[in-house]
């Protein structure tokens, strides 16, 4: 039987996503929550989940190690895509990309005025394609976490993260000031492998498209 590999991150998503696997009849043996195992088996002798870090997904993916993943829109734009198809919209982990800034900080204003802008951001590769769009001059500041402070302490003008509630940003006396798009979360397949393995992945492909609606 063709062996099937799927990647999934323990954060945010991982919730969302098991009705999604059980609606395709795949389900952990351990409870993923409790375990540190970082592969787990399925009621599906033949199809195993690998627990990897969000943005390490579609890097799973890519090179085959796992044949299908899901992983946020966000990571996916990082990433850049290359070897993934990306057939569906789970539509979970719903958030957006925005751009916030201080609360007194005139952003539309710096903008008119064509002021080169400091930005502080986990997502460099979008923030860059954004502000190219706009035609905005602005120097990326790569962080890995807690962007809120950025502004704050006069790291940056403004930065770019996902909000979801608005609560963080208004705890540190942020303001969204600029959507730049939706966030989901995507199921990726692998795409050289769904050439080889269809017969295996279509019925989970098409089992996933029928839980979402
Ligand atoms: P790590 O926490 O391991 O550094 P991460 O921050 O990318 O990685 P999560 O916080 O679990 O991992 O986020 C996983 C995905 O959930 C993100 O890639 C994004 O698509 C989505 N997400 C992030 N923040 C929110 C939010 N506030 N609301 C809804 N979905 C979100
Ligand atoms: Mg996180």
């Amino acid at each position: 039987m063709t062996e099937i590999t799927i990647a999934l991150s323990k954060g945010r998503i991982f919730e969302d996503t098991a009705p999604l696997l059980k609606a395709a009849g795949i389900e952990a043996q351990d409870d993923p929550g409790a375990s540190r195992k970082l592969i787990l088996s399925t009621n599906r002798g033949n199809v195993r989940l690998i627990i990897v870090r969000a943005s390490d997904v579609p890097t799973y993916v890519q090179y085959g190690a796992a044949d299908l993943g899901i992983a946020g829109k966000d990571v996916l734009l990082e990433h850049g895509g290359s070897g993934l198809y990306q057939p569906l919209d789970l539509n979970i982990a719903r958030c957006r990309m925005m751009v916030a800034a201080p609360e007194n900080f005139d952003y539309e204003f710096a903008v008119r005025q064509g002021a080169r802008l400091r930005i502080a951001t986990k997502y460099v590769q979008i923030a860059r394609e954004h502000f190219a769009r706009k035609g905005v001059h602005v120097d990326l500041i790569k962080l890995y976490g807690s962007m809120e402070l950025a502004p704050l302490v006069g790291l940056a003008d403004a930065i770019v993260d996902l909000v979801s509630s608005g609560n963080t940003l208004k705890a540190n006396h942020l303001k969204a000031v600029e959507e730049i798009r939706l966030i989901s979360s995507r199921l990726i397949v692998n795409q050289a492998a769904l050439k080889l393995k269809r017969s295996a992945i279509q019925p989970i492909l098409d089992a996933f498209a029928g839980a979402v609606g």
